[in-house]
């Protein structure tokens, strides 16, 4: 067991990539802290890592607020007796539209949700992190901050700067023994992507278009997750690892 006596949390653990993680870090020994702001959600993954036979607790967290990410580093290391693995996922998209045409509420709760997210769980986690002599972070980029795509402006900017912040991070607190990466998945079969599969015209191509010709399953980031945040990964920081069966094509 790859995790065996390790304390995570993972934000966004109610659905798609954040349940799949949650759920392989359970089976490789780690108790889980499953946070999101949908509680049945949560509440569902904790169940099903329980079913199993592993220990998880879910805590109600927006990562956008500040007092409830502290509250949620708090929780967990109340619960666990420390904490060594973050995974920063929690993310939002947006009305697929041009920026001239994306309401600038809109362009905030996205960079709050994706960004100021990532940021707040790194400050909030860093010092209990330290406390526990060390450990890693993984935070959820996207294929689509590396490449640019039409009316995805607020995402595109969010998830980029989720990859510098990764490195900004991995230079803080490398001292410290803690790694932190990034993840950049490419087309996941997750809720996210439900706008995307109603348009009959664009979802042909788009499902196909990488090298593998099909798109992830939330297991397969999942998998990606749990090597950047096992002691396999030990010598690597600061990166991010594209899970996009080779990146999009069109
Ligand atoms: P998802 O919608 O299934 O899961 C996202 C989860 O985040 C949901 O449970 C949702 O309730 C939660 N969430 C939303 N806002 C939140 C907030 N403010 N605080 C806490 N939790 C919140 O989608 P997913 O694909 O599993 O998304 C996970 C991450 O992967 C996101 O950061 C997303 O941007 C990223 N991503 C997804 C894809 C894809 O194709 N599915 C590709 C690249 C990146």
């Amino acid at each position: 067991m790859r995790l065996n006596g390790k304390a995570a949390i993972v934000t966004g653990g109610g659905s798609g990539i954040g349940r799949a993680t949650a759920v392989r870090f359970a089976e490789e020994g780690a108790k889980v802290a499953v946070s999101d702001i949908d509680e049945a959600g949560g509440e569902e993954t904790v169940r099903r890592i329980r079913e199993k036979g592993g220990e998880a607790i879910f805590v109600k967290a927006d990562v956008s607020d500040s007092g409830q990410m502290k509250r949620l580093v708090q929780t967990a290391v109340a619960a666990f007796g420390g904490l060594h693995i973050l995974f920063n996922n929690a993310g939002i998209g947006h009305s697929e539209v041009r920026s001239t045409d994306l309401s600038e509420e809109e362009w905030d709760r996205v960079i709050d949700v994706n960004l100021k997210g990532v940021f707040l769980g790194i400050k909030y986690a860093v010092p209990a992190l330290k406390e526990s002599g060390g450990g890693a972070i993984v935070n959820t980029s996207s294929l689509l901050g590396i490449k640019g795509k039409k009316y995805e402006s607020a995402y595109n900017a969010s998830k980029a700067g989720v990859i510098l912040l990764t490195k900004n991070a991995a230079l803080e607190y490398g001292k410290f023994n803690i790694r932190v990466n990034a993840i950049a998945p490419g087309v996941i079969d997750t809720n996210i992507i439900a706008p995307w599969k109603q348009d009959a015209r664009k979802w042909p191509i788009i499902s196909k278009a990488n090298a593998l010709g099909r798109i992830g399953t939330p297991e397969e980031v999942a998998n990606a997750v749990l090597f950047l945040a096992s002691d396999e990964a030990s010598f690597i920081t600061g990166a991010t690892l594209s899970v996009d069966g080779g990146g999009l094509t069109f």
